[in-house]
Formats: C-alpha cells, structure tokens, sequence
C-alpha cells in the first residue's frame, strides 16, 4: 500500500526563527495517525526545522540540490552537505525550471545524487496552460518523466524512495486546481510511463502527489481518487490550520486505504 503524503514547500519564505515556530505550531496541530508530513524551507531555515520537528514524526526536505557532488560551484548546495538537517528533496520544481533554466537532463543528474546520498526525492512534473489547451499535456508530462528518470536503474529508483508530484504550472498559486479528474488520469498516466521506464513494481509502488493551489477546501477531491497519494502544497501549506485540515483529510484517506487493504 503506498503512504499518504502531505509535503509542504514553504519557497523562499521564512526566516529561521519564523521557519522554526511556524513549524512548532504545525507539529502541534497536524497530529494525526497514517499520513507522512513533510516539510520543506529554504535551506538556511532547515537546522531550526529540524530542531523544531524532533520527535514529532514530521520529516525535513530541502528544494533543491545540485547536480554535483562538490567543486566550484559557488552559492549552491551539494546532496552531502544536507546530511543530518533533511532527509527529502523536492527537485524540478516548476519555479527552477522557469527561474533557473532546470531541464529534465538536470534534474535527472540531481536525482541521481540524491539517491547516491540517501535524500529521498520529490520529482515535479507538469504541463504549461498552452500544453493542456493543445491537448498534449500527457505527452509534455509523459517526456519530461522520460527525461527525469533515464538511464537510472529501476531498484534503485523504488529503494529511494521515489515520489512524484504531478504539479501543472498554470495551477502553481494562482488558485486555479486541475479538476481532480483531470489529475488522476495523468497520476496514470505517469504510472504508465514509470512502468515503461523502470518497471511495473516501480510503476505501483510510486507515490503521485498532486500540486497546485491545493487547500484544506479542495484537497479531498483529489484524495478521492486512488491514484493520487497526496499533495506537495505551495501556499497553504505556510498556515497552520490548512496544514492542520490537509493533514487531517489525509488522515481520513490513510485509515480507509488501510481499511479497504485489510479487508
Ligand atoms: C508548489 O509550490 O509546489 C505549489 C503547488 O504551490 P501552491 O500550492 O501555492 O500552488
């Protein structure tokens, strides 16, 4: 059964003093039984994160990492030097792919650090609006899937830990969803591809999330639908009650998935 997963992608918000209580409050009022809470700040507020979550069963994720081990590299972050402060990695994130030019080649050399160093990763993919109103969103998805996971072995993939997020841009903070329709047949879709790729194992152990503009209102939508595993949220996720009702819908999801798989 794959896990219910609610990732929080604070960008570049907080402070580490704002980052740390913000995610004291969220600890506090996000407890609730099957769901895996990730939550991902800018890298400097990561130590206060990390201090703050001990002992909460909340996990630590940075947003990116780079392609490198280490080398002259100057202002980024290497895969090893996230040891002991985050476990996940969020990599081609929509806002790298525009702001820094991240392509899937890229992203795939990132992937591959962060299973070499242990960082379990959160693969963004998603179409444009133009994309969608050309009917050829699958196909954009379906390519940068190809290009994000090639060459790398199938095993490896699922020891890691892979998950992806299913995240359309135009739906990026604008508080514009894709329907919840629209998002599981891609989630299959993207099974497809996976199971083309890597294998059918991979292709039914991989968690797909859905982004963009998710809430507590809207979430339940997509958690409806068995294909959709959780979300990764932008916006929402820098509140404490809507992490507090995210994480408590997944709750209800997380119970009746274990329900129906026992019985
Ligand atoms: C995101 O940052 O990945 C995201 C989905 O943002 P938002 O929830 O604000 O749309």
């Amino acid at each position: 059964m794959r896990p219910v997963i609610i990732a929080a992608n604070w960008k570049m918000n907080t402070t580490p003093a704002d980052a740390g209580r913000l995610a004291v409050t969220i600890a506090a009022a996000s407890q609730a039984p099957g769901v895996v809470r990730v939550i991902c700040p800018p890298y400097l507020s990561l130590a206060a994160v990390r201090d703050a979550v001990t002992g909460e069963g909340i996990d630590v994720g940075a947003q990116n990492v780079h392609h490198e081990l280490a080398g002259a590299y100057t202002g980024e972050i290497s895969a090893p030097m996230l040891a002991g402060l985050a476990t996940w990695v969020i990599l081609g994130h929509s806002e790298r792919r525009r702001d820094a030019l991240e392509s899937d080649a890229l992203i795939n050399r990132k992937l591959a650090r962060a299973l070499e160093s242990g960082l379990r990763p959160i693969v963004c993919v998603g179409e444009q609006l133009a994309d969608r109103d050309a009917g050829s969103a699958e196909d954009v998805v379906a390519a940068q899937v190809r290009g994000c996971l090639a060459g790398l072995d199938a095993a490896a993939l699922a020891d890691g830990g892979l998950v992806i997020a299913y995240e359309p841009v135009w739906a990026i903070g604008t508080g514009r969803t894709a329907s919840a329709a629209d998002a599981a047949a891609m989630s299959e879709a993207i099974r497809r591809v996976v199971a083309e790729v890597g294998s059918p194992d991979l292709a039914a152990a991989v968690p797909v999330l859905y982004g963009g503009s998710v809430t507590s209102a809207n979430i339940a939508e997509f958690l409806a639908e068995p294909s959709i595993d959780g979300a990764l949220v932008g916006g929402a996720s820098l509140k404490r009650d809507e992490m507090a009702g995210l994480v408590g819908q997944a709750s209800i999801t997380a119970a009746a998935r274990a329900a129906a798989q026992a019985g």
